[in-house]
């Protein structure tokens, strides 16, 4: 287009390089990563509206690769689904999880709730569920402290067979979310059709929500409609007092957010704990 067209080719040929580079060497990396020590599990506060207490936390998978330092979860996740090791992480995921959930309820915080992240890719797995309850079981944990969170846009696809691995999951007492509400597609027919415990608001819709008139008419009124279905709501992504206030006014039942807290290591949750931090 321009004189220095070939330059500029060279220039974009490079980046694709190195972000191809850096891509092949993350997918190789990744499958060394759990027995390397390099993945971790960061707890981040779900918080109660009608008391202001922890009411459990979501499980957040962390990579400290040693040459990039943090990946998000955001980028490594889908490698891990893509090259088949998903299965493999989310079972470290979930056995940390019970792990320091144990620790917890020996320090006399018997009530809180666990989440944690369920792709896809895990739940349409055969052996998904009996493994699930055997990782449980070896961790002496009950069922019902256990809240797997899934996100819609996966489960749209089959809803037939989504709801029956969803009722396989509620008939041993483990509870089903449904995640990032509202971001995917058929949303309202997922949300009709699959028996979920608690629905979560996508942080998308929270932003602002008290001066925003869109998320403030969709936020309210998503809210009506997992209340009346019987379903708990938990707000993602809570950052200001505005907005707690707008989610406190409407009933929600819980939120997560950087107000309250980020995702922090298991130490220093259990720091939290013991402060008994509140809202
Ligand atoms: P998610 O499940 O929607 O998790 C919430 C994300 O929002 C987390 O990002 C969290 O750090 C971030 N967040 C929480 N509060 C706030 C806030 O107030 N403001 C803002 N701006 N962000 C907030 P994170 O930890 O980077 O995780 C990204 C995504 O990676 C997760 O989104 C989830 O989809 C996926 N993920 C993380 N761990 C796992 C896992 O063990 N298994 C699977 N399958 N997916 C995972
Ligand atoms: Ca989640
Ligand atoms: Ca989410
Ligand atoms: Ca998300």
């Amino acid at each position: 287009v321009q004189e220095n067209g070939g330059n500029d080719c060279e220039f974009y040929s490079w980046v694709l390089d190195v972000h191809t580079s850096r891509r092949q060497r993350l997918e190789n990396d990744l499958h060394y990563a759990i027995e390397r020590g390099e993945l971790s599990v960061h707890y981040q506060p779900q918080v109660s509206l009608k008391t202001g207490k922890i009411m459990g936390c979501e499980a957040l998978a962390r990579w400290s690769h040693p040459t990039y330092n943090m990946i998000s979860p955001d980028t490594f996740i889908p490698i891990a689904e893509e090259i088949g090791l998903i299965d493999k992480i989310g079972e470290w995921v979930l056995v940390q999880a019970c792990k320091d959930l144990k620790k917890w309820q020996a320090f006399g915080f018997m009530s809180l709730k666990m989440a944690v992240n369920i792709s896809v890719f895990q739940l349409n797995k055969a052996d998904f569920r009996q493994k699930s309850i055997n990782t449980l079981l070896a961790n002496n944990i009950l069922p019902k402290y256990i809240e797997f969170e899934l996100t819609e846009s996966c489960l749209v696809q089959d809803l037939v067979m989504a709801k029956q691995k969803i009722e396989a999951l509620n008939s041993l007492d483990i509870r089903v979310s449904i995640d990032d509400f509202g971001t995917g597609y058929s949303s309202l027919k997922s949300l009709q059709k699959l028996p979920f415990n608690t629905l979560k608001i996508d942080r998308s819709f929270i932003q602002n929500v008290e001066t925003n008139p869109s998320n403030s008419a969709i936020t309210s009124n998503l809210i009506k409609i997992a209340r009346s279905l019987g379903l708990k709501v938990v707000a993602e992504g809570v950052e200001t007092v505005g907005e707690l206030n707008f989610l406190k006014q409407h009933q929600c039942d819980g939120i997560q957010g950087f107000i309250f807290s980020y995702p922090l290591p298991a130490s220093e949750m259990t720091n939290l704990l013991r402060e008994g931090k509140c809202l």
